[in-house]
């Protein structure tokens, strides 16, 4: 138990709680930095004042770092019709040249940026394992070493999620050239896991899960083993994202990808479908009576055409969700939730879709439904402003110009998430300590300097 000199106190001006708004909450964090307890009222002296209006820190479910470093390559037309497969070519192009210290500088930006941008927590879907030519380092986590040292450095939570990668694609297909750093059989992936749980036992707080990478990329042989192996942590994976995935998968496997998940996994709240983008409305529904979360990642599955979810069904059937950066295109936790309804609103012709109940704020609906998903998927005690609770709080400015019309305590998360957007976000803590004041991270000009130089190598080849 912390003694009452070890607690930090921080007295927020008005905070979202489990119970609803409520004025002057004094949030108490440990060493450990966890909530001790939350209180309103009186509050000492010392407490350091948080103007604002906070919110919980955001979970950002999934998550590819390196990639944040590909800024600007794959937006020029191709010779022929460009896709996410012609986009995959340039992604392994961009990766093949990646040195250990380059990703670590690359995650330790994305991060700092996820702060800034309202996210407090990343699940690092870690595919990334081996030297240029596939061979494991000397350190068999090396890489996964360095994602742990960008977020110790960010101040971000990590919930790392190392990747198995064995084949090139159905039926046990070889792996091309691009994806030889990735691949791992069945027994250096259980290594590697090993060593990888070693890394985050080190880290405050951090979690460990398992990311078979897709139907395509393991065997379902393969998949069965490692979901008993690792019994007791979540379980991520790409599922449905593009239709030549799901033919592919119906050739291979004679079912849909989630519709083969859900009749042979016992899918349940250990598991995060990333993108679940093409699914019938069984599977749909299905999924949602699972318990298991929809990774979504709005901005990525616009950037690579990938399809649109089906949200409305989804949601009727109680399903759970949260949001992810994925390829890191654009890191903005109010956008990702803005692309969510606003691409649900031109599917559906309709507005205020991922809303259940009248009267209800949008902005409320998709930010605590992504609060818990998120929360949920990445298996960490975060998502909320109470006790036991990681102290992840995103302060918003309320002076901004924008909030002068809000009306009332959700209007802000609708003004947040769909007219002033990230500009809001002024003050962010992560595990109880500040790393954005003012809008900027307390590392920035260091980690942007380390960021730059190797973008600017890696850009002339
Ligand atoms: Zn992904």
């Amino acid at each position: 138990m912390s003694s009452e000199a070890e607690l930090r106190a921080y007295l927020l001006e008005k905070a979202l709680l489990p119970s609803g708004w409520a004025e002057h909450a004094l949030v108490e964090v440990g060493d450990d930095g966890l909530i001790a307890r939350v209180t309103t009222g009186d509050a000492p002296a010392d407490a350091e004042r948080v103007a604002g209006i906070a919110l919980p820190g955001m979970p950002n479910l999934h998550c590819h770092a390196f990639q944040k470093g590909m800024a600007g390559l794959g937006e020029r037309r191709g010779p022929s019709g460009d896709s996410f497969w012609t986009w995959r070519e340039v992604m392994y192009r961009f990766l093949g040249q990646l040195t250990p210290d380059d990703v670590e500088a690359i995650a330790a930006y994305a991060y700092m940026e996820m702060l800034e941008a309202g996210f407090t927590t990343v699940g690092e879907f870690h595919y990334l394992h081996h030297d240029p030519a596939g061979r494991p380092y000397a350190d068999i986590g090396e890489m996964a070493a360095r994602i742990a040292a960008a977020s110790v450095a960010s101040g971000i939570g990590l919930t790392l999620l190392p990747s198995l990668y064995t084949y090139g694609g159905f039926g046990g297909a070889a792996p091309n050239p691009g994806q030889i750093r990735f691949i791992n059989p069945t027994d250096r992936f259980v290594r590697l896991m090993e060593r990888s749980r070693a890394i985050v036992a080190a880290l405050p707080g951090a979690a460990i899960g398992i990311a078979p990478h897709s139907l395509r990329a393991v065997s379902t042989g393969q998949l069965r083993e490692v979901a008993a192996i690792f019994a007791d942590g979540p379980v991520h994976i790409h599922a449905a994202e593009q239709t030549k995935e799901v033919d592919d998968c119906e050739a291979s496997l004679g079912a849909r990808p989630v519709q083969w998940l859900l009749d042979e996994m016992g899918i349940d709240q250990r598991w995060c479908l990333i993108h679940a983008t093409h699914m019938t409305d069984d599977e749909t529904r299905r999924l949602a009576r699972s318990g298991a979360v929809a990774g979504l990642c709005p901005l990525t599955e616009g950037s690579l055409g990938d399809g649109i979810f089906n949200g409305e069904t989804f949601l009727a059937a109680q399903g759970r969700f949260g949001i992810g950066t994925d390829s890191n295109i654009q890191i903005d936790a109010p956008a990702e939730l803005r692309q969510l309804e606003y691409s649900q609103r031109l599917k559906a012709r309709a507005r205020n879709v991922m809303t259940t109940t009248e009267g209800e704020s949008t902005g409320r609906s998709l930010y605590t439904r992504a609060l818990a998903g998120g929360a949920q998927a990445l298996a960490r005690p975060i998502g909320a402003l109470a006790a036991g609770y990681r102290a992840d709080i995103v302060v918003l400015d309320a002076d901004h110009p924008d909030l002068a019309g809000a009306s009332s305590n959700d209007m802000v998360l609708d003004i947040l998430i769909f007219s002033a957007g990230r500009g809001l976000i002024r003050t962010v803590l992560a595990g109880g300590k500040i790393a954005v004041r003012e809008g900027r991270h307390h590392a920035r000009d260091a980690i942007a300097q380390e960021y730059r130089s190797i973008v600017s190598r890696l850009a002339k080849g």
